[in-house]
């Protein structure tokens, strides 16, 4: 248990983790398949603040030819011996988007009401200035960490992780009776940990007829028609399918939503020849996600013979996590912590969204992801609540203090 004196120095600290918080925010960070330069100056920056707590820094940076100095970098730091409580952050940040709908620059960061706006203030510099604060006040307290422990600082994370947590995980850099701490989610109170995401499958139809004037029909084979009625007959069809709910979810069901569509031809006049959309499914874990693809590729046959066209199904992205447990020890703990620390009454649940937990829960880790957010990120106005710095600082130093 974290001594009152380490709790004590923590809000008393505010103010260098806001100014600590500010300087990231000023660094972008956005990754090279963003457009971006890459998380380099961060990571130096980031590497500066913890050799400045006596941290040994360790570097594990793959190679990369489309940013400066052609390196990510993975920042990772490992304390003590045995297994590892790990506390994972992202060094890098999404693009602010329409930076002229924001209330500010979004690399200049502004205090207002007790938040402070910019990009990757939430998304993720929030844990990574609240996990220097937090090991800060430990120093000051004369104290160190009474449990082996590592941190990450990680690139890539917006981007597929391939140069970031994967990368790690391919280099030996855990323990495999090591678990983690991913604060990269969580709610405005502090009361979700999160320990599951459904599957992720992106498929794309293709609706092949015959292109044809529109005055005469008879001529063609109209694709569009043929590719509506398949979207709203895999719209019916799916969740049908597949109807299981589970209450650790929100939603509780699977979800299977038409999104992208192609554009088709040009002019009102020419009866289309194919016809291209996309769905977006999100998948409870215990249906296998090659099993909603068999119903996609049924569904895709009946329209084609209906119609008279071809129709062909592809996938676009599959990912699949198992749960962590929701009676892991680190999730167990952490809400021990909660309820010690914070007086909150933590619960287990799923999500429909991917978070880096994704790739170490495939390797067999149990990860909990944790802290709290208004789930700003990615949005116009992201913004970090200062009162969040204080309070997660303070479950992270709880946790590299021993727990509860
Ligand atoms: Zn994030």
């Amino acid at each position: 248990m974290a001594s009152p004196d380490v709790l004590d120095r923590i809000p008393r600290a505010r103010g260098a983790m806001v100014s600590s918080l500010r300087d990231l925010c000023r660094i972008p960070a956005v990754g090279p398949d963003n457009g971006g330069t890459g998380e380099g100056e961060k990571a130096e920056h980031v590497r500066g603040l913890l050799k400045g707590l006596g941290l040994k820094v360790e570097r594990f940076d793959p190679r990369d030819d489309r940013v400066p100095g052609k390196k990510r970098p993975n920042l990772v730091v490992r304390g003590g011996k045995g297994p590892r409580l790990w506390v994972l952050c992202h060094l890098d940040v999404v693009p602010p988007g329409d930076a002229s709908a924001w209330r500010c620059d979004p690399f200049a960061p502004t205090l207002v009401d007790g938040r402070l706006y910019g990009r990757g203030t939430e998304d993720n510099g929030q844990a990574i200035a609240a996990l220097l604060g937090a090991y800060r006040a430990i120093l000051d307290a004369g104290e160190e960490p009474s449990r082996p422990f590592g941190f990450a600082f990680v690139a890539d994370e917006e981007t597929g992780s391939g140069k970031g947590a994967k990368f790690l995980l391919e280099s030996d850099v855990f323990g495999p009776k090591d678990v983690f701490l991913v604060p990269d989610r969580g709610a405005s109170d502090g009361e979700e940990i999160e320990v599951a995401e459904k599957s992720l499958l992106w498929i794309r139809f293709t609706v092949r007829g015959r292109q044809a004037h529109a005055s005469r029909p008879e001529m063609g084979v109209n694709a569009l028609r043929a590719g509506a009625y398949l979207l709203t007959l895999l719209d019916a069809n799916l969740p049908k399918r597949f109807p299981r709910s589970d209450g650790l979810f929100r939603p509780s069901t699977s979800t299977f939503e038409p999104t992208k569509k192609d554009a088709n031809v040009p002019n009102v006049n020419t009866i289309p020849g194919d016809d291209v959309f996309y769905f977006d499914c999100r998948v409870l874990p215990s249906y296998a996600t090659k099993e909603v693809l068999a119903a996609a590729q049924d569904l895709a046959g009946q329209a084609a013979r209906t119609f008279g066209v071809r129709a062909s199904v592809d996938v676009l992205q599959d990912e699949s996590s198992p749960p962590t447990p929701v009676n892991a020890p680190v999730v167990l703990e952490l809400t021990k912590v909660l309820q010690k620390v914070r007086g909150v009454r933590a619960r287990p649940v799923g999500i429909g969204g991917g978070t880096v937990a994704a790739p170490l829960r495939r390797k067999g880790y149990p990860v909990a992801v944790w802290e709290t957010t208004d789930q700003t990120a990615h949005g116009v106005d992201e913004y970090a609540k200062l009162d969040n710095l204080v309070g997660d600082a303070k479950v992270f130093a709880t946790l590299l203090l021993g727990g509860a």
